[in-house]
């Protein structure tokens, strides 16, 4: 099945020279984004994977199936602010500007294998910076699982040392 056709670009969103890859037609059809989850989940199927850490907010919507399917817990990074209990939050660089993540303090325990899950990535600044927020909880990055890549962005670089996979390439 040709994912691609399910993605479209806005060209200038949500800035100018931005073109963001828009993953709500893939949504809407039930194949298509049944095949996003499973092939997402294939990589690392039969692996040890205690927890998907996904990322606010399209990384809900991917990692809370992959979850499921891989019989793993699911901790979700969001925005600061936006959890309701004790926190250990990271801060990190990104082209504009600062960005903050936060997770629950309780939501790694030691040598926990963990899956960081998010719908694309760019940079890599923003998967980057969870794996080093599940190491510095005593957690083990089990590996990186992203829907789209920008290759030419060569987020790669940024997660060297990590297995990273992704399954629709630009
Ligand atoms: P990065 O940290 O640069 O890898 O950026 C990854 C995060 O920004 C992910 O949460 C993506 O959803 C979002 N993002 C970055 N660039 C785009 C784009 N061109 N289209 C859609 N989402 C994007």
């Amino acid at each position: 099945m040709d994912l691609k056709k399910f993605i479209r670009d806005v060209p200038d969103f949500p800035v100018k020279g931005i073109v963001f890859k828009d993953i709500t037609p893939l949504l809407l059809n039930h194949e298509a984004f049944s095949t996003a989850v499973d092939s997402m989940t294939k990589p690392f199927e039969g692996e040890k994977i205690d927890k998907i850490l996904a990322i606010e907010s399209r990384g809900f919507i991917f990692g809370a199936p992959m979850a499921l399917k891989l019989g793993a817990g699911l901790i979700i990074a969001r925005k600061q602010g936006k959890l309701p209990w004790k926190k250990v939050k990271k801060t990190y660089t990104l082209e504009y500007g600062e960005e903050i993540l936060e997770v629950h303090q309780d939501a790694i325990e030691k040598d926990d294998r963990i899956l960081i899950v998010d719908d694309l990535i760019a940079t890599g600044g923003t998967a980057r910076a969870m794996a080093e927020l599940v190491e510095e909880m005593g957690g083990k990055v089990a590996g990186c699982a992203f829907l789209v890549e920008l290759t030419f962005l060569e987020g790669r670089k940024l997660l060297k040392g990590y297995r990273v996979e992704t399954i629709i390439k630009y």
